[in-house]
């Protein structure tokens, strides 16, 4: 099929070589020229892993395009994605202004019956709304369906080529078999795809993301009650995870969520609630406890080592999770402020995240190239992102590097006892 997609970010530049990758012509289109020029020349922006691969082939098979010009790629498609931003507004609520644009000018380009498809995680009712805009611009036929997008940061390509759920919310029969055919290659093992009305597809996306951050916070408060009592969270979870009903994922407790996604979509779902007259308490409580436990790792540097003042701090990952660069609402950021204001000084190492981590803090922190770098003469090492690499380092080389050997694992990376017989002050979340 000729497809467009339109923004092309992390879920639009995934989504865009996947779908070329099966064989179809794809235009990715973006407003930003740089991203686009640098696209063209091969040079993939972001880091995810397997996708420069990815990208290179389709471009060097001529299936995979790169554009500003929406006008001209949406034209000839029969099917056009919309993956742009949905950032929160001042309220929480989710702006959806970027996708009304994109399907407004999309609008004024189609020449034939197009399916239009949005990607972005947007509110109950954006569908709706966007049938609105598109039938005022066009005499055009089309259809609107709402496919969210489940992939996950650092293992996107995989997901989206192997995904657990395709979901489509769909009024139309005809719309409805185009994005079957679409998806059908990436749903040969017997991965359902699950299609519905476009408001409880818009919905699911929510409530999937929801339901994982209540996990998160959940896990968090119980390895702050573990710690008022000696109870050790890791023994607390291996239980809880063995119990079929809950199974083992999202169960690890450390210095709360951030990333592009569940802070946002917390937000907006909360607010969508309020505005439909519910209050979604539950969801506002996970995002008060997730803004504390983003301050956990500092409280208790400040308990263990008394004023930051003029300290070194070490600091070991950056982006919100391991495998990605990007740091958007990212748990270091919290973490490496409140250091800064404490009078501290963070020499910071992070294996892909360094381009963000200059853009965030400019010349405020040092940033080095290897984690070892990021020890010299500090007072206290702090680790915040779980990247493998940090897994297993040369203790030794580390305790010899260090001015106090001390560690505050936001991660829980290490067992305590084994950390005491290296010699370290070992502090952890929950244990
Ligand atoms: P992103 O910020 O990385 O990318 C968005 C892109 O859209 C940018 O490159 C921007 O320049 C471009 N854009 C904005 N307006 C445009 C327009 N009118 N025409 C063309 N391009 C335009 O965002 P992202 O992380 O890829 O997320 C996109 C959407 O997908 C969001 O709604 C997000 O919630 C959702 N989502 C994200 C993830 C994730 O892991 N990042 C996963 C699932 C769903």
């Amino acid at each position: 099929m000729r497809l467009t997609v339109v923004g092309t970010g992390y879920v639009g530049l995934v989504v865009g070589a996947c779908l070329a990758e099966t064989g179809n012509n794809v235009v990715c289109v973006d407003i930003d020229e740089r991203k686009i020029r640098s696209l063209r020349r091969g040079r993939v922006p972001i880091y995810e892993p397997g996708l420069e691969e990815l990208v290179r082939r389709n471009q060097t098979e001529k299936r995979l395009v790169f554009s500003t010009a929406l006008s001209r790629a949406a034209r000839k498609s029969e099917v056009v994605f919309i993956a742009v931003g949905t950032p929160p507004g001042e309220d929480g609520s989710a702006d959806v202004q970027y996708v009304l644009a994109a399907a407004t000018e999309l609008a004024r380009a189609m020449h034939d019956y197009t399916v239009v498809a949005i990607k972005s995680t947007v509110p109950v009712g954006t569908a709706e709304r966007v049938r609105d805009v598109m039938g005022r611009a066009t005499s055009q036929p089309f259809s609107v369906v709402s496919n969210p997008e489940f992939l996950k940061q650092g293992s996107a390509v995989e997901d989206f080529l192997k995904p657990d759920r395709v979901v489509v919310g769909a009024d139309e029969t005809r719309a409805r078999e185009i994005m079957r055919t679409l998806y059908a290659p990436f749903t040969r093992t017997g991965a359902p795809i699950i299609t519905m009305d476009c408001a409880s597809a818009e919905l699911s996306k929510y409530a999937a993301n929801a339901m994982l951050a209540t996990r998160v916070s959940f896990m968090n408060e119980i390895a702050n009650v573990c710690e008022r009592f000696g109870a050790n969270v890791d023994e607390v979870r291996r239980v809880v995870a063995s119990d079929g009903r809950i199974g083992p994922s999202f169960l690890f407790p450390g210095i709360g969520y951030g990333g592009s996604c569940f802070p946002k979509d917390v937000q907006a779902l909360v607010h969508s609630a309020r505005k439909g007259g519910y209050r979604f308490r539950i969801l506002e409580a996970v995002e008060t406890v997730n803004g504390s436990q983003k301050r956990r790792l500092f409280e208790k540097m400040q308990e263990v080592l008394g004023s930051l003042e003029g300290k070194q701090i070490g600091i070991w990952g950056l982006s919100f999770k391991p495998r990605t660069d990007d740091m958007r609402e990212a748990p270091s950021i919290t973490m490496i402020e409140a250091l800064l204001d404490a009078g501290a000084k963070v020499v910071a190492y992070d294996p892909q995240a360094q381009r963000s981590a200059r853009a965030v803090f400019g010349s405020r922190i040092a940033l080095v190239s290897h984690s070892y770098d990021a020890l010299k003469g500090v007072d206290a090492l702090g680790i915040l992102t779980e990247w493998n690499e940090f897994r297993e380092p040369d203790f030794s080389r580390m305790r010899s590097l260090m001015r106090a050997p001390v560690i505050f694992d936001g991660r829980n990376l290490f067992d305590a006892a084994q950390m005491r017989a290296h010699g370290f002050a070992y502090h952890s979340i929950g244990r």
